[in-house]
């Protein structure tokens, strides 16, 4: 768990999400949502058995070994971001990235 320690950024603030162990959910969320409360950003929150299925998708497509801890040793993946529309993006080492809207993997 916290496999994605300080690699995420919220776009609407420009802060890093934080882990958080919610009752056994393992989430991100944005800290300034957490410190600074919804009006100064709206609360987001990024599950992470969600990114590590995107993660897990883009490493079976690329056929790249899908290895938790080239992504805590920052081997994999470079950074993810999250809009203010909730999109999710994550870009990988090598240059690739993955889009998600939590709906929908669009690429
Ligand atoms: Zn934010």
């Amino acid at each position: 768990m916290n496999y994605f320690k300080g690699l995420i950024w919220c776009l609407n603030c420009g802060k890093s999400y934080n882990f958080k162990n919610d009752h056994n959910l393992h989430i991100y969320i944005c800290s300034g949502t957490k410190n600074y409360g919804n009006e100064f950003c709206p609360r987001r929150v990024v599950k992470e058995e969600d990114l590590l299925y995107l993660v897990e998708n883009h490493c079976r497509i690329y056929n790249l070994k899908f290895d938790l801890n080239k992504i805590r040793t920052r081997e994999l993946v470079e950074k993810i971001t999250v809009d203010v529309n909730e999109e999710v993006k994550i870009y990988y080492i090598d240059g690739k990235f993955s889009l998600w809207n939590s709906t929908n993997i669009i690429y």
